[in-house]
């Protein structure tokens, strides 16, 4: 982990959980993959640490949040991203994107993703396909969010990358 920097623009790599159904409005409907928080979809997310997060079910609950500033060391909150895209294939209601993000950045390099302020998405990989229930509501609403975010839709994770880095150079 290194100092939080608060230049520059770094592309990163992530999923999301689509929530289908006409009863979450599309602005609600794209969510982080394990907590109930939902990603703008009208611009950049900015991340806020929660009270009392707990950031490794292994270790002793950390008492640190909430942060004065987000993300905080030693903490697990922020807008987490990989460096590099996911290789698996990623089922609805789960879909891999990217993001540019920036502001406070947190970076663990040794575990390969880091940790931002403020991220934007910038593209999705078409779903191959889901599991879960109601794929082709996840589906319908995912197109409805990348429409809201005049997002990319590709086709597979290299030309994510290639999509992502194209967007990160404009900035
Ligand atoms: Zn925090």
């Amino acid at each position: 982990m290194i100092v939080p920097d608060r230049t520059g623009t770094i592309a990163g790599y992530r999923i999301w959980r689509v929530l289908p159904g006409k009863w979450v409005a599309p602005s609600e409907s794209l969510h982080a993959q394990t907590c109930q928080r939902s990603w703008s979809t009208t611009g950049p997310t900015v991340a806020y640490c929660p009270p009392r997060i707990q950031g490794d079910p292994n270790r002793p609950l950390v008492m640190s949040g909430p942060c004065e500033e987000a993300p905080g060391f030693g903490c697990a909150c922020g807008l987490y991203a990989r460096y590099e895209p996911i290789e698996e294939e990623v089922l609805l209601p789960y879909v891999m994107g990217s993001v540019l993000a920036w502001g406070r950045v947190v970076h663990h390099e040794d575990r390969s993703f880091f940790r931002a302020e403020k991220a934007l998405p910038v593209a999705f990989v078409r779903p191959r396909g889901g599991s879960g229930m109601f794929p082709r509501e996840a589906e319908e609403k995912l197109y409805r969010i990348v429409e809201a975010l005049n997002a990319g839709m590709v086709e597979d994770s290299e030309e994510l990358r290639a999509y992502t880095e194209e967007e990160a150079r404009k900035w």
